[in-house]
């Protein structure tokens, strides 16, 4: 059994063919509602004052990966960045409406996003380990974050979870640039593990990999799945309904003004719905290849 997701921000811790879904996604939507750790609703981002995305409501749920798909410039990185406010780090970038974490709004004046991204992990399309060994890489953020506990068993904790420890524990002190582009990547899901979040967010994680090192990150997400909420965004609609419980489709649009062009989601559901027999013309025509 999954360890529980806790409300931990605030008080407490304020220190072609359409793609067929797995038989895991299936059998994970078979299972019963768990429990809800983001609720955004009406959520709108704008650059320099020009909607990037808007109404957006999603739901992120515990043990449950959430599958962001749509075509290029539709918002769904930017909607990613909303989960642990990196849009913060987007100079004129502003985000409206409610991004709740458990019960908490996370963009409250109290909240310190530095809390936000302890517990929200995120990895990036490109494996980025750090210019240090594999175990500086993966102690820097509990270092960084006065983690209490040995760190040995932190640093090893986080390689198990990431299914690298067999491949790296008699060259922890090596750097991380002598591993491969997967283990690179491995280790960066490692290190966003170190910091014991509650969510991981992938923005294509897979997409400068070979189908190998793609086949491993992919069978890993559905092992932290048992522990973790986890967000991806991929452009590869196979690899969303392989690895995904459910999937927003953005697409982006042509605004009532008709002078701007804004990302929206036109739907949002189980993954085997949204690839067998979506209820929007325009997810269909998108899954079955006809746009996009
Ligand atoms: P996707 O992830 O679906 O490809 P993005 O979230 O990257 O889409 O982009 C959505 C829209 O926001 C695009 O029009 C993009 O040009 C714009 N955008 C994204 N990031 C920035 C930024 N840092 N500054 C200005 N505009 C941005």
């Amino acid at each position: 059994m999954s360890d529980p997701i806790m409300p931990r921000l605030g008080a407490a811790e304020r220190t072609y063919d359409p793609p067929m879904a797995s038989e895991a996604a299936t059998q994970a939507q078979a299972q019963p509602a768990t429990e809800q750790v983001f609720t955004l609703r009406d959520v709108m981002v704008a650059y320099a004052g020009v909607p990037a995305v808007r109404s957006i409501d999603l739901d992120v749920e515990a043990n449950r990966i959430t599958a962001l798909i749509g075509p290029s410039g539709c918002g769904k990185s930017t909607v990613l960045r909303c989960l642990n406010r990196m849009n913060d780090l987007v100079a004129d970038a502003e985000v409206s409406g409610r991004i709740l974490y458990h019960d908490q709004d996370i963009y409250a004046p109290e909240v310190d996003p530095v809390e936000v991204r302890k517990l929200v992990g995120m990895v990036f399309q490109k494996p980025n380990p750090f210019p240090k060994s594999i175990y500086d890489n993966i102690a820097f953020g509990p270092r960084v974050l006065g983690m209490k506990g040995e760190m040995d068993e932190i640093v090893e904790r986080a390689l198990r979870r990431a299914a690298l420890w067999d491949e790296v524990k008699d060259r922890l002190k090596q750097s991380a640039y002598g591993m491969s582009g997967g283990q690179q990547q491995r280790l960066c899901i490692a290190r966003a593990l170190a910091t014991d979040p509650d969510v991981i967010l992938m923005d294509e994680p897979c997409s400068a990999l070979d189908p190998i090192s793609t086949a491993r990150i992919e069978d890993l997400l559905l092992e932290l799945r048992s522990r973790y909420a986890i967000v991806i965004v991929t452009h590869n609609m196979q690899q969303a309904a392989r690895v995904s419980d459910r999937t927003a489709f953005f697409t982006v649009e042509l605004d009532e003004d008709e002078k701007h062009r804004t990302g929206r989601i036109v739907e949002f559901d189980a993954t085997e719905k949204i690839f067998q027999n979506p209820a929007d013309p325009r997810t269909e025509a998108y899954v079955t290849g006809k746009v996009g």
